[in-house]
This record gives structure tokens, C-alpha cells and sequence, in this order.
């Protein structure tokens, strides 16, 4: 055994992976996590990445940088529409990143290049590879779940489940009074119509095609990589292996195995960890939306007064720009930030991570992005969900009625409802079923990451099968 890993990290000097992610923050940490993994594996890494969303390499000095130019104009870059821009970006990088790639090839002095390793969504880097003559792999950085449900796409047009009416993507996403949104999706159970993974968007069409070309373009990797393990997404996994030819590797969930480093746009405010000091084990709920969902101002006002109603202590993340019409907290009711004192701790950006680590945080009240899902499964903290669009319907299903770790809030942001949510997750007996049932699947995650667990194993089956290109 130790012989064969001294054998890889031989072969693995002077092995370079390229990695390419999706300028989004939830796109970019597992991206970065996966590259600090591979890193402490041997092997050296270059990102190549858009100008738009830029990270910062002072980050990483370990990695080598490579920007490319979007072609993004400014309206472009600050639309809301992300599937319009994610769209443009598959077109407008298309060269740019074949120059760059070609540069790097001919570079005698660098390491060979083993492979790129692409995020999902970037599906116009499979042809750019296949010019190449460089195997593509794919990073999924959303659950495996969600890729089930694309897949499934031009079934659910053709059976009319599709398309669903959605508002404005920062607006509640589910139009109500749409008769169809309570029914189960039996191709995709636990799933209902309303958690079918849609964003808006100026033309569904855009939306369809991104789909498509994702899925035909995956279908054509070389190997799909998932933030996921297995003992979480078993039946979707059994799904997977049998739609895509290429091979799975299910290794999450990687902010565990990877150093920590920090790929975040904003600073995390750490004066939050001193103020959860001063709290009891527990009690305190911690409120984030993560870095793009955004809401109106009644929905901040509601939200702000249903934390004080519930009497439980709150640690709020208002990311600067989230309230619309708003630069941060200036629409909060007056005398509210006295009357919380003591109570209630709002910041800009907090280190999720360890916020969720600590011991006085006893909920999560969460918008379900998957990197946020998992790290709080990991952490073992129950959840309140209130999805915003995409996969986070699907995420907050998977939680409530599947794995039965969390409680949604499926009627729109309102005082009185959100004051019970949080005492049904916080205080009564309900929450305290709930934090068991989440403990259980920690451990079972804890137990997939150690020698012999499923994503231990799949890890070094990854190195492997790069070291076999
Ligand atoms: N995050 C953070 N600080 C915050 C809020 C979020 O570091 O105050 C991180 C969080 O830990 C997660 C990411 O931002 O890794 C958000 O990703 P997710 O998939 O949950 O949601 P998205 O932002 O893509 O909607």
C-alpha cells in the first residue's frame, strides 16, 4: 500500500491540473476546495478564470493564476439574469480559453498538463478540450439530485410539468396560486412540481438549451466529480451511474478533507465569533441567504421582526446589497438595534464555517444553496429552510422530507410564521428530533471521509484514474 502511494506521488511530480470554475461564490469554494485536495496530493495547479467574479490569488500563492478575457460589457456583468450570463460566458470564452490552454501547452518550461477539470456549468469547455486533445473532467457542485432532474428536462416539458411560472429570481420564486405546484413529480420522487430545479430568466428557451448543452457536454467527460457522498445521495448516485458512461466519483463534501483557505469575495466579519461566545450552547439561530439571493423590503422588515418575536437569539447575515432599494440595514423599523441588544448580531459576511461550528449556534436558517446545506450537515445543526430559486427548492425537499433534518417555510416570509418556524426549530421538541436525525447523518459523513469510507476510497481512485491520462 505505501509502496504504491510513494509510486503515485513520483508519478504525480511535475503533474499539472488546470482547473476552470464558474465565477459564482457557491461555484468557486468547492471549486478551490477540490484544488487545495488535489494540491496536498502532489500535484500543481493553475486556475484559469474570467475577469468577472475574479478571485484573489494573494489567496493561493500555492496556485498559478490565469485570467482570460469574459467580454462581458458592464450591463452584461450586473445583470440579475444568471442563466443569460452564464449562457454568454459559454460563448464569449470559448477562445480565450483556447488561447490560453494552447499557450500553456507550448510552454516547454511548465509541467505536462494531466487534464482540466471544469466546473458543470462551463459546458463549452468540452469542445475546447476535445481540440486539444486534453481529457475534460467535470466538478457538479450542486447535488447529484439536481443533475437527475436536468437530465430529466424534456420529459418533464413533454409530461407539462415544465415550464413552472416563476417570479423575478430575487422575488419568492413560486407563483402559489399555479394549481400544479403541490403535485409529486413521481420521476423524480421526493420531489413535487414547485422543487423542480428552474431559474428565471428573460427566455425559458435560454434555460432549456443551458440544461441541454450541460448534460450532452458532461455526458462527454472524461470522469464527473460530485461535492456529495454516498451514504447521502445513495438512489440518485444508483441513477447517475447508469445515465453517464464516464466514471463517478462522489468525494464530499470537500471543504472537510481540504486545508482550510478562504475564497470568499467579501470579508468574513470574525467580531460574530466573540459575540457567540457570549451565548448559551444552542440557543442562538444563525440566519443566512447566501451570496446571491436578495429580498423586498416587507420581506426584511418581516424577517427582521420575526427574529425578535421569536425571543431566541440571532446571529443575521444582511450581505450589503441583498435588500432591494437598499444599500444594507437602513430600512430596519427604528429603535429595532437597540431593542435587540445583546440578542441579536447582524454582519455584513460571516465565516459560515466556523459559525456553524460553534458550539452556541442550535439552528441554521438557511436559503438551501448545496454548500451551505452540507456544511451544516456536517456541523450536525438542524435547519430552517426558505429556498429563493434553482436547485435550493430541491435542496430544502431533500432536507425536510428525505433526510428529515430540517423545516420548511413554504408560505412566503411573514412575522407570525417565521417567529413559529424558528420556535418549532429551536425550542420544541420537534427541533430536538431533528438535530438527532442530523448528528446521524454527521457521523454517517464522518465515517465516508475516514480510511475505507466511500469518498476516502473514491478520493484515491481519482488520483489514480488522473494519474492513468
Ligand atoms: N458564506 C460565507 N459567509 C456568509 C454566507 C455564506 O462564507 O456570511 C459561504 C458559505 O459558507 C457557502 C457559500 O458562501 O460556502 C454559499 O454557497 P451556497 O451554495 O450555500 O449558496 P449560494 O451563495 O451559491 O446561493
Amino acid at each position: 500500500m505505501e509502496k504504491l502511494e510513494e509510486t503515485h506521488m513520483q508519478q504525480k511530480r511535475g503533474r499539472r491540473l488546470v482547473l476552470i470554475p464558474l465565477p459564482f461564490q457557491g461555484h468557486i469554494n468547492p471549486m478551490f476546495q477540490l484544488a487545495n485536495i488535489l494540491h496536498s496530493r502532489g500535484f500543481s495547479i493553475t486556475i484559469i478564470h474570467t475577469h468577472f467574479n475574479s478571485p484573489n490569488p494573494s489567496n493561493y500563492p500555492h496556485f498559478t493564476f490565469e485570467p482570460i478575457a469574459d467580454g462581458l460589457s458592464g450591463s452584461e456583468a450586473e445583470t440579475t439574469d444568471l442563466v443569460a450570463l452564464v449562457a454568454t460566458l459559454n460563448i464569449n470564452c470559448v477562445t480565450p480559453l483556447r488561447d490560453c490552454l494552447a499557450r500553456l501547452l507550448s510552454n516547454n518550461s511548465e509541467e505536462p498538463i494531466s487534464c482540466i477539470i471544469s466546473d458543470a456549468g462551463f459546458h463549452f469547455t468540452q469542445s475546447v478540450a476535445d481540440s486539444l486533445k486534453l481529457p475534460r473532467m467535470v466538478l457538479r457542485t450542486g447535488c447529484v439530485l439536481t443533475f437527475v432532474a436536468f437530465a430529466a428536462y424534456p420529459l418533464l416539458l413533454q409530461k407539462g410539468y415544465l415550464p413552472i411560472q416563476v417570479a423575478h429570481y430575487h422575488l419568492p420564486c413560486i407563483n402559489f396560486q399555479d394549481s400544479r405546484l403541490e403535485e409529486p413529480v413521481p420521476e423524480l420522487a421526493p420531489l413535487k412540481v414547485k422543487d423542480i430545479p428552474v431559474s428565471n430568466t428573460r427566455d425559458p428557451e435560454i434555460l432549456y438549451q443551458l440544461v441541454a448543452s450541460v448534460i450532452k457536454e458532461t455526458k462527454s467527460c472524461s470522469g464527473l466529480i460530485w461535492n456529495s457522498f454516498e451514504d447521502l445521495e445513495e438512489s440518485a448516485l444508483t441513477t447517475i451511474r447508469k445515465q453517464y458512461p464516464a466514471p463517478i466519483f462522489p468525494i464530499g463534501p470537500l471543504h472537510k478533507c481540504s486545508p482550510a483557505s478562504t475564497s470568499s469575495w467579501l470579508i468574513e466579519d470574525q467580531t460574530c465569533l466573540a459575540w457567540l461566545d457570549t451565548q448559551a450552547p444552542r440557543s442562538v439561530i444563525y440566519v443566512s441567504f447566501g451570496s446571491i439571493a436578495s429580498m423586498d423590503e416587507t420581506e426584511f422588515v418581516e424577517t427582521a421582526w420575526g427574529l425578535v418575536n421569536s425571543m431566541q437569539p440571532f446571529l443575521w447575515v444582511v450581505r450589503p446589497g441583498s435588500i432591494r432599494g437598499s444599500k444594507w440595514i437602513e430600512q430596519l423599523p427604528d429603535g429595532f438595534l437597540e431593542k435587540i441588544k445583546g440578542r441579536g448580531h447582524i454582519v455584513k459576511w460571516a465565516p459560515q464555517q466556523e459559525v456553524l461550528a460553534h458550539p452556541a449556534v442550535g439552528g441554521f436558517w438557511s436559503h438551501c444553496g448545496w454548500n451551505s446545506t452540507l456544511e451544516s450537515i456536517c456541523e450536525g445543526v438542524p435547519m430552517l429552510c426558505r429556498p429563493w430559486f434553482g436547485d435550493q427548492m430541491m435542496n430544502a425537499r431533500y432536507i425536510c422530507d428525505d433526510w428529515r433534518v430540517g423545516v420548511q417555510m413554504e408560505n412566503g416570509l411573514k412575522r407570525g410564521e417565521i417567529e413559529r418556524a424558528i420556535r418549532r426549530l429551536m425550542v420544541e421538541r420537534e427541533g430536538e428530533e431533528l438535530r438527532e436525525r442530523i448528528i446521524t447523518l454527521e457521523e454517517k459523513m464522518e465515517i465516508c471521509l475516514k480510511k475505507g469510507g466511500s469518498s476516502y476510497e473514491c478520493l484515491g481512485n481519482l488520483v489514480s484514474y488522473i494519474l492513468s491520462f
